[in-house]
């Protein structure tokens, strides 16, 4: 059963109706459901129960703490890109010597600080960034860990802003780059070189750009034992997508498997980094509607929620189901633009949805638990939106709304 359903006519979130959410925190408002995030990190921890493994969860998907400490809880690994997401997942309780750091610009404060607590390993995407990390390390008197992100060139068949591993994009290490890469970072002094990774991109519905991806990173841990190269762990990134609409990627247990079958003669650690696909279908974000109006034969619901809160519809052209909270309307079904109320065209949810509305309903935006509240802005000076966490019956504030005092905190007048 999803956490997400209808009983008694009414949208629920586990044992909780939506309208009670609205009702209590007002609108807009996300709703988590733990029992969802739960039991996608358990497809993902329990499929790996053969080898050793650490799912290290993309925080940048959704950072809240109360989803980082439910994970870290559950004994999940992180994969950060920044020393705030650090900074998080410490708060949140997460062991450091379970975060892996990715991104392309890490600074030296973050290098520093990451060194400082001890993380698992730096995922490095330059020679630049390796020798300024054995720089860094040196001067401390540490040794950094690292993985080398491998850049495989496959393509993910993704949207092109969340496709990573095609080689003309700023990520990782070429492929043809990346023995020599190793042999330098196997002779610098405060280097201790540990895994490969890679990431090629995200909402990936197939396995097999994974396979390919894994398939390279097989052939270079070749090359790299012939030149007395040995690793411990191979990381094959995050993307699996999640079902918005019609998509219909594979489980966690069934890419596992592949990955798994892939590599079975080898004693290699194995790491996934997801994020999307644990949490973007944990999540609804609940808007009502403030006014319908019809402009030259166009009806359009104007919606409390907008572009600052959901940016998905406009960064990437996503689709979002858009469910009413009440099962039955009574008012006539016709097909709405769902829209905010941002000075911005590209200001919507949805388009051309067939629902029966009126003014003061309330809808549930579904798939909205990743890349949803991390990419939410002030923009239009918004307060960004009240978190919910539903854990059975229960209703817990996990970030409160924002206010516009606190938006001017730290301005000035001249
Ligand atoms: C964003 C990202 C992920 C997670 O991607 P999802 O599509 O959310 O699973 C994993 N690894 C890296 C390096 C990333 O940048």
């Amino acid at each position: 059963m999803s956490e997400f359903h209808y009983a008694n006519g009414q949208l629920c979130a586990e044992r909780v109706a939506l309208n009670k959410v609205a009702e209590r925190f007002a609108t807009p408002a996300y709703v988590y459901s733990r029992a969802a995030i739960e039991s996608q990190w358990h497809a993902y921890d329990d499929a790996l129960a053969e080898r050793q493994h650490l799912i290290c969860y993309a925080v940048k998907a959704n950072s809240n703490l109360a989803v980082l400490s439910l994970l870290a809880e559950l004994g999940s690994g992180f994969d950060i890109v920044s020393v705030g997401e650090l900074e998080r997942v410490l708060k949140a309780g997460g062991d450091p010597s379970k975060i892996v750091f990715s991104g392309v610009g890490k600074r030296t404060d973050e290098i520093k600080r990451a060194l400082d607590v001890k993380i698992k390993c730096f995922n490095v995407e330059s020679l630049s960034e390796l020798s300024r990390l054995d720089q860094i390390a040196a001067e401390k008197n540490l040794i950094a860990k690292v993985s080398l992100r491998i850049n495989p060139d496959v393509d993910a068949e993704t949207h092109p802003y969340i496709s990573t591993g095609l080689k003309e994009t700023k990520f990782g290490i070429a492929y043809d780059r990346a023995l020599e890469s190793y042999i330098q970072a196997r002779d610098m002094t405060n280097i201790d070189v540990v895994g490969i990774d890679c990431h090629i991109g995200s909402q990936i519905t197939t396995i097999a750009p994974y396979i390919d991806a894994l398939g390279k990173l097989l052939d270079m841990v070749s090359e790299l034992r012939a030149n007395n190269i040995e690793l411990q762990h191979i990381d094959v990134g995050g993307g699996l997508g999640i079902r918005y609409q019609d998509e219909s990627p594979p489980a966690p247990q069934e890419l596992i498997k592949a990955v798994c079958d892939t590599i079975a003669d080898t004693s290699y650690e194995i790491l996934l980094e997801p994020g999307r696909s644990i949490v973007g279908n944990a999540a609804v974000l609940l808007t009502r509607v403030e006014y319908i109006k019809e402009n030259s034969g166009r009806n359009f619901a104007i919606v409390d929620a907008a572009m600052n809160d959901m940016l998905r519809p406009a960064l990437y052209d996503a689709w979002l189901s858009i469910l009413t909270v009440n099962e039955q309307n009574s008012a006539a079904v016709a097909a709405y633009d769902i829209v905010g109320p941002v000075c911005e065209s590209g200001d919507f949810i949805g388009l051309n949805r067939e629902l029966s509305l009126q003014e003061g309903d309330l809808l549930a935006i579904q798939s909205a638990g990743a890349y949803g509240f991390t990419m939410s802005s002030n923009y239009n000076t918004r307060p960004r939106a009240v978190e919910v966490m539903i854990d059975g019956s229960e209703m817990i504030e996990v970030r409160r709304r924002e206010t516009v005092a606190e938006l001017m905190e730290g301005e000035s007048t001249l």
